[in-house]
């Protein structure tokens, strides 16, 4: 059986006699539990034993002679994702299967817990990668800057007062041949000159190719050294030369705007900034990842807790 399809079915089954145990080994060999702890007062190897007095029934018991005997006793959760939680192993990995699919950053029924109260743990602990860099010969770059508003077709009233962000999103997207894309997505103050044109010269190799609207802040790139193409919105899809490759970008921002928008992620600039992390980390490691979004997941918060 793959490592998902059993991870599908420990979360998803009732937690029998040997439930819990299943899943906590599971969570060991994927490294989210830890799979040997020392005794604080003897520094012998615990052992992981049943205990019926504990949420989990597992935590790992020392009965050395240093403490005449004495249970000392440690949580399975110990230096772990879970440790200062309150919900069942099941339900988090449930949680983070679900987060894994996309479906959301957080879970209504998690919020009051410890540490997802504290809103988008996970996204926190996605590793970023840092200092991409898209555009070369070989890639295309389209950019493009876009606000994220709620379409406001439920009427007037219902953003009333929740409306404070102004930044604005701006988006690369990088275009192989074939039309693999990735993107880069950053929030900026303001969609000027002195916003855009350090995170283009940062992300984007000098020399790429790179279409844009005709915005006035973008005049400036052939002079950066990059070969610059520029269309009309209102010819966005017509010129043969880059019409497709904006259509590409035409068909992401759709994308990543149903995303934010079916999430409501774009409430503020905090949740609307981790969205796009989520977005980024999906197209650069996730999908990378032999075993999908899940498995880069579950390798990501093993780092964070080694
Ligand atoms: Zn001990």
């Amino acid at each position: 059986m793959g490592n998902l399809t059993r991870l599908k079915k420990l979360i998803n089954e009732e937690i029998s006699k040997r439930g819990p145990l299943k899943l906590i080994k599971y969570l060991q060999r994927k490294k989210l539990l830890k799979r040997n702890i020392k005794c604080k007062v003897c520094q012998q190897k615990m052992e992981l034993k049943k205990r019926v007095n504990n949420g989990d029934q597992y935590a790992w018991i020392c009965r050395g002679a240093a403490h005449g005997g004495h249970v000392k006793q440690t949580s399975v959760r110990h230096k772990s994702l879970f440790s200062r939680s309150k919900v069942s192993l099941q339900r988090w990995m449930q949680f983070i299967y679900r987060f894994s699919q996309g479906l959301r950053l957080r879970q209504i029924d998690m919020i009051d817990d410890t540490i997802a109260g504290s809103t988008t743990t996970l996204s926190k602990i996605l590793r970023r990668r840092t200092g991409q860099q898209i555009g070369g010969r070989r890639e295309f770059v389209v950019i493009d800057e876009s606000h994220f508003r709620h379409k406001r077709k439920y009427g007037r009233g219902r953003m009333a007062g929740g409306w404070k962000r102004r930044k604005w999103v701006f988006g690369m997207l990088g275009i192989k041949h074939r039309g693999k894309t990735r993107a880069i997505l950053r929030l900026v103050e303001k969609r000027s000159r002195r916003h855009l044109v350090p995170v283009i010269t940062l992300h984007v190799r000098i020399g790429s190719s790179v279409i844009s609207d005709e915005w006035r802040a973008y005049r400036v790139l052939p002079n950066l050294g990059y070969e610059h193409h520029t269309v009309n919105h209102s010819r966005w899809y017509v010129d043969p030369r880059t019409g497709a490759h904006t259509q590409h970008l035409e068909r992401a921002w759709r994308s990543y705007k149903e995303q934010i928008w079916r999430l409501r992620g774009n409430r503020n600039d905090r949740l609307l900034s981790e969205h796009l992390t989520v977005i980024e980390w999906n197209e650069w490691l996730a999908k990378k990842h032999k075993n999908g979004t899940l498995g880069r997941l579950i390798y990501d918060i093993s780092k964070k807790y080694r």
